[in-house]
């Protein structure tokens, strides 16, 4: 199928793109890496009036260190994010995800700000985002705003950005020396979309987990975040009753969704077993 017919306008600055978008008397849509929304549109799952390419504006790419952060360019590419070695430094977790969305040749088109903009419950990397607590950096052409990844994801497809605003950059805090980070997904095919995943950031105080961050995916409207599996954790050194003890509390606190293949007993099944291994692994990368 061939997506319905729609206007075309390339923007130079966030600027140009914003007020383009406010023009717009019908549905406007930024188009970066069109991996997600050309897609959409062809299947005629969405129909857009006016696509506003924003895939050439030089202020939103780049990574760099930004004190405590490293700050990733809305256009970095998956593929870049997978690759660069300041991102393998500081935001191991990060790297860990990127070889898991899509295939090579979606990684090199798609965008790091797109994904996080289009906030499908069943990427990778808004719930990486939500384990690192990164923040969003909205732009709505005067100023700019931050916004918490728990804040952020909101509900399925929806988000804290106002119309128009662009998702410029993801601030993402920089490792330190007692963080450990783990990823892991199941999915029918390496490549596809995952049946359930996870992403993990924990902090040691010597042996022990003195913080953790614990976000799954593909469990439902957002990726979520599990606040009781977590601190059943904390002061624990993860010993296997440890981790029994938090995917009891995964138990009661995730309600997962089910689709056509799999159910919802099925899918926290999974996502039980996988954060059983992704605690193990944890326990033997201690410091
Ligand atoms: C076959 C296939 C398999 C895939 N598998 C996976 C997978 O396993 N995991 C995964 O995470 N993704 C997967 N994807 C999606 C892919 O990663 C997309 O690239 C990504 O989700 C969106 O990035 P994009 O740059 O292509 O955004 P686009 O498709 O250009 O845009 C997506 C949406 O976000 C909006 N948008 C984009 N950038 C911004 C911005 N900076 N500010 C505000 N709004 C913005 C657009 O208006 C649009 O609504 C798959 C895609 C395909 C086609």
């Amino acid at each position: 199928m061939k997506a319905s017919n729609f206007a075309y306008v390339r923007a130079r600055s966030i600027g140009d793109a914003v007020a383009a978008f406010r023009g717009c008397a019908g549905e406007a849509r930024y188009l970066a890496g069109g991996q997600s929304l050309l897609a959409a549109m062809n299947l005629r799952l969405l129909a857009s009036d006016l696509l506003i390419d924003i895939s050439r504006i030089d202020a939103l790419r780049g990574i760099e260190r930004r004190g405590d952060e490293v700050r990733i360019g809305a256009l970095t590419r998956h593929a870049e994010v997978q690759t660069s070695p300041l991102v393998a430094e500081h935001v191991p977790l990060l790297t860990a995800a990127a070889p898991w969305v899509a295939h090579p040749a979606i990684r090199n088109r798609g965008t790091f700000g797109g994904s996080i903009a289009f906030a499908d419950p069943a990427s990778e990397f808004p719930a990486v985002a939500l384990a690192l607590n990164a923040r969003i950096e909205l732009d709505n052409g005067e100023q700019r705003r931050l916004v918490a990844a728990e804040q952020f994801f909101q509900d399925l497809y929806e988000t804290a950005a106002e119309p128009g605003e662009i998702v410029s950059a993801v601030y993402c805090p920089v490792a330190g020396a007692g963080d450990r980070f783990t990823f892991d997904e199941l999915a029918r095919r390496r490549g596809d979309y995952a049946i359930v995943g996870t992403a993990i950031a924990a902090t040691f105080d010597g042996d022990a987990i003195a913080r953790m961050r614990i976000a799954l995916f593909s469990v439902g409207a957002t990726p979520f975040l599990a606040r009781g599996a977590a601190a059943a954790l904390c002061g624990t050194t993860l010993r296997d009753a440890d981790i029994a003890r938090a995917q009891a509390a995964l138990a009661d606190e995730l309600s997962p969704s089910e689709d056509a293949h799999v159910s919802a007993e099925t899918r926290l099944h999974l996502a039980s077993v996988l954060l059983r291994r992704q605690l193990g692994k944890l326990r033997e990368q201690r410091p």
